[in-house]
């Protein structure tokens, strides 16, 4: 039987261990035979975990649960191989297997949030949107990353499903905000493998109300890399309905310029390894620039990722981002907090704005630009703190 995306189960009535080693053995050894697709020599690879009952156990889960240990050592052990279950391994480290059950009885059992991080637009300091990231808390193991968890949903078949939710949470929370304000759901490459997509990201807009420009699609390369043309003509058609498309984490793969020719991308999101160092390091500020330039040039907004700190703002606004994000303004917070941060955000940036913006006017008048500049800057600071 066929459990997940790659994981099958065979359930055999055999004498004894013996019996069971062959078989598993002639599966590895068919199953490694290349073939050829399209005309070129694959290979493919499996891994195997038995269990035997009544030995290891006598129940059918407690028994599927043991020979997922046993696949878990078999990978371990440099894969394309089998093991049988035994004790000890119980102790060891345990199977993603297992983590990707918890998943699924997590996604059912509404363990699973979506926080919410401010993008600043660094023009008028003030927040355009939310980006919602989603954090899942074991009852046991505590908070999940979901460095961790999304890898896994995508092996098992589950970021269908998960990526579903996601945009139905995030669009509903979105459809409660002010109006001006955007929401940007990160989108796995798997998620364009089906066919509904862009059925799926109607249906969410219309079960919230949210209007379709207010629904920013976070994607990254591998979606341009993958199927290219089928997954352009998909993002065309969300598009069309008036979403925005962003390429997050650019510069941290190909970052081949191509992409950028291929699809009008309304944002590109460069990578947080280059914010990061955009104090010590000129390179990293010269690629910023460069990257900010060509995005200008392309009317596309540049949002520099993980900002940290004031000086690191400050850098990337002068180095032409026109939008941040990052640790300096706030970290995800759940939905609940969004309204008291606006509001405080407001208090700091928008009423300091106000109060200079008289005041700037009449240097600029008095052709004193650069002092306007400095004043802003001064005042920005002081308002952050
Ligand atoms: P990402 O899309 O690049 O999201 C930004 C990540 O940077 C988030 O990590 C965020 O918490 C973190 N971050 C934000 N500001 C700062 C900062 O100033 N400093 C540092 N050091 N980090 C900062 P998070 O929430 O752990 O998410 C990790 C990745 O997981 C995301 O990277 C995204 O690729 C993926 N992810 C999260 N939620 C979803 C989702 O709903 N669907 C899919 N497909 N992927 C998701
Ligand atoms: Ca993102
Ligand atoms: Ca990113």
């Amino acid at each position: 039987s066929r459990f997940g995306g790659d994981e099958f189960a065979i359930v055999m009535d055999g004498k004894d261990a013996k019996e069971v080693a062959a078989l598993a053995a002639r599966l590895l050894e068919q199953i490694n035979r290349p073939y050829k697709l399209d005309g070129r020599d694959v290979v493919v690879s499996a891994s195997i975990g038995v269990a035997i009952a009544p030995n290891d156990a006598s129940e059918g889960d407690v028994l599927l649960k043991y020979a997922d240990i046993a696949l878990y050592r078999a990978k371990a052990d440099g894969r394309s191989n089998y093991r049988f279950f035994e004790a000890a391994m119980d102790a060891g480290p345990q199977p993603r297997g297992n983590l990707g059950t918890m998943l699924r009885s997590a996604l059912a059992a509404n363990q699973l949030e979506l926080h919410y991080q401010p993008l600043v637009d660094l023009q008028t300091n003030e927040a355009t949107g939310f980006e919602a990231l989603l954090r899942w808390t074991h009852p046991e193991r505590g908070a999940i990353l979901p460095s961790e968890f999304i890898p896994l949903a995508e092996d098992s078949g589950l970021i269908g499903a998960l990526g579903e939710w996601v945009l139905h949470e995030a669009c509903a929370e979105a459809a409660t905000w002010p109006t001006d304000l955007t929401v940007a759901i990160n989108l796995s490459p798997l998620q364009f493998a089906s066919s509904n997509l862009v059925a799926i990201v109607i249906h969410a807009l219309a079960a919230s109300g949210l209007a379709a420009k207010r629904l920013e699609l976070e994607i990254t390369e591998p979606v341009l890399l993958h199927d290219s043309e089928r997954n352009l003509a998909t993002l065309r058609q969300l598009h069309d309905l008036g979403v925005r498309i962003s390429l997050d984490d650019f510069g941290a793969g190909y970052s081949s310029l191509r992409y950028l020719r291929s699809f009008p991308f309304d944002k590109i999101k460069i990578d947080r390894a280059f914010v990061n160092e955009i104090c010590d390091n000129a390179d990293c500020r010269i690629i910023v620039r460069a990257i900010a330039e060509l995005a200008s040039g392309l009317r596309m907004v540049t949002t520099a990722e993980g900002v940290e700190s004031a000086d690191q703002l400050e850098k990337v606004r002068a180095e032409g981002c026109t939008e941040a994000q990052g640790f300096v303004f706030s970290q995800p917070m759940q939905s609940s907090k969004i309204r008291d941060f606006l509001a405080q955000h407001q208090r700091l940036y928008g009423a300091s704005l106000e109060r200079w913006s008289s005041f700037r006017n009449l240097l600029i008048e008095a052709g004193l630009e650069k002092a306007a500049r400095g004043f802003a800057e001064a005042d920005r600071r002081r308002a952050a703190g």
